[in-house]
């Protein structure tokens, strides 16, 4: 274990982010580098639990080898720690960066103080890895003769990639975007994940073997059923694409715009221009409200920060969440409570406060009169329990207010995949709309086809699209080869 009385003796100390008033004027990643002494004393306080909660069901959905690591960074066994590391997780330079952390969620020291800081952790094991150079392609040493297509390069398609090339099979991926790397690329920011740092992943990947085909839409531009026969195996890693929508009146005016359709452009302009080309939603003195919370709501708002916006707000439909767990949420479960992430940091350093107002729910876009959006009409929200302890929510009479906005965005989570390509192949759809295949198992009811990620099991988080991602790499290649050597991923 780290040091047996660490936990008594050491607070628990993040490793800061940069300035919000400096990082808010750049798109350079949020973080701060963090030094040796300080990561040796946060391991340090891991208690190496006899059952080591972070790696439960609640904890790492990838169940990485975390108090081992927390261990070896202890005694400044560096690469040892990133040998343990990249045994589970095929990319942690991306889980460093973005992950909630649901391991620190169920951490047992957060039962009396405040958890391990697993993530600063994990993160600064891999870049201490690439920085030293010790991170390196490692090309199969034999060929299998089997090929698999997979269409969707996000991390679920990613880390399939990667373990089914270890294998030995020959893999492709089909991307409909011009840039691989999923929502890693083209959905969470630069300032929250360096778009180098993605490439940098993809560079390694290449130099193993995996083939990478850009501008290729399966379903428009490339046939799905031809990939099927051309291949022994074809996987769908396509994502949960189809945003919710708000059906209020006035929906159609200029000015109202889906979250990806805002972040997409800006990255995307911001790697191909510096944002010169003009090719984004510009948020620049513009009254903008943001709708909806969650990861996509925050980077929507540290986005239009940085196109130095007029104001901002952010409506939240649920309550204000508590401070501390509530009873109905006790440990190890992932702890609901109020949480400050980067972007509402920024907007409280440059106004002055927190931009969420939480218990709002919209009514009506309002039109300037010429088409163009001015604002929206909101009322307030009492949520109340009903005989059956369920939620229910209660719209406060005479709570109506009108808020001035030029530009809304909409960032009210997912509905599942999209289906053009997978309709061709008549493939079956649970009743949530994702593509119908066990967890666990993956395939799918046509037969050499199988399905991950997020568009088998709705929106959630990279970690857990790696996580399926090597589970279905395992089911594939016990498919091709009659056996697989591969890992069992995680947890169902
Ligand atoms: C704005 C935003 C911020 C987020 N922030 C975080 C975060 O901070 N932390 C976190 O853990 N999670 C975050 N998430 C969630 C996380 O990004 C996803 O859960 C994860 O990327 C899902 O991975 P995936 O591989 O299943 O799909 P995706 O990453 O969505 O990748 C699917 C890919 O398939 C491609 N595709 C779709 N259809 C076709 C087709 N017909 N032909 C070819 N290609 C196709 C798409 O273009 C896309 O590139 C965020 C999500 C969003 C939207
Ligand atoms: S649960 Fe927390 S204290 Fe226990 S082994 Fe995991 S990181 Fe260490």
């Amino acid at each position: 274990m780290g040091k047996p009385t660490g936990f008594k003796e050491f607070p628990r100390k993040n490793v800061p982010y940069r300035d919000p008033v400096e990082r808010a004027s750049d798109y350079l990643e949020i973080y701060t580098d963090p030094n040796e002494e300080h990561l040796r004393t946060q391991g340090a306080r891991c208690m190496d639990c006899g059952v080591p909660f972070c790696q439960s069901t609640t904890g790492c959905p990838i169940d990485n080898l975390i108090p081992e690591w927390n261990h070896l960074i202890y005694q400044g066994r560096w690469q040892e720690a990133l040998d343990r590391l990249h045994k589970t997780n095929n990319f942690p330079e991306f889980t460093g960066r973005v992950c909630p952390a649901p391991c620190e969620g169920a951490c047992v020291l957060g039962i009396t103080d405040p958890a391990v800081t697993i993530k600063n952790i994990e993160n600064s094991i891999v870049d201490r890895g690439f920085a030293e150079g010790w991170v390196n392609a490692e090309p199969p040493t034999m060929r299998t003769g089997k090929t698999v297509a997979i269409v969707g390069s996000g991390p679920a398609g990613l880390a399939a990639a990667a373990q089914l090339n270890k294998a030995g099979h020959s893999v492709t991926v089909y991307e409909r975007a011009d840039r691989i790397g999923g929502l890693l690329m083209y959905g969470i920011p630069n300032m929250k994940l360096d778009k180098g740092i993605v490439e940098r992943r993809l560079r390694l990947l290449q130099e193993e073997g995996v083939r990478f085909v850009t501008n290729a839409d399966v379903g428009k531009t490339v046939n799905p059923k031809e990939l099927m026969d051309n291949h022994d195996a074809l996987l769908f890693a396509t994502g949960a694409t189809k945003p919710r929508n708000l059906e209020i009146p006035g929906r159609e005016l200029t000015g109202v715009h889906f979250a990806m359709d805002f972040l997409t452009a800006n990255t995307k302009s911001l790697l191909d221009s510096k944002l010169n080309d003009g090719n984004f939603i510009s948020a620049e003195d513009k009254d903008v409200l943001v709708i909806g919370g969650g990861d996509t709501g925050t980077d929507c708002i540290a986005t239009a920060i940085r196109h130095n916006c007029r104001s901002l707000v952010n409506f939240e439909l649920l309550p204000k969440p508590g401070k501390s767990r509530a009873a109905d949420n006790p440990w190890p479960q992932w702890p609901r409570i109020y949480r400050v992430d980067y972007g509402h940091g920024e907007a409280a350093a440059k106004w002055g406060d927190d931009p969420r107002q939480f218990s709002i729910a919209s009514k009506e876009f309002i039109d300037d009169g010429n088409g163009q959006l001015a604002g929206v009409k909101t009322i307030e929200i009492d949520w109340q329990r009903d005989d059956r302890d369920q939620w229910q929510m209660n719209e406060i009479v005479g709570s109506e207010r009108v808020w001035k906005a030029d530009l809304i965005l909409l960032a009210m989570g997912f509905l599942g995949p999209e289906q053009y390509a997978t309709s061709m192949l008549d493939l079956e759809h649970d009743s949530r709309s994702n593509y119908q295949a066990a967890y666990g198992n993956y395939a799918t009811n046509v037969p050499k086809v199988f399905a991950a990620g997020d568009c088998r099991r709705g929106q959630s988080l990279v970690v857990w699209a790696i996580n399926e991602g090597r589970g279905v790499a395992r089911t594939i290649d016990d498919f091709l080869m009659g056996k697989s050597n591969l890992p069992l991923s995680g947890q169902s």
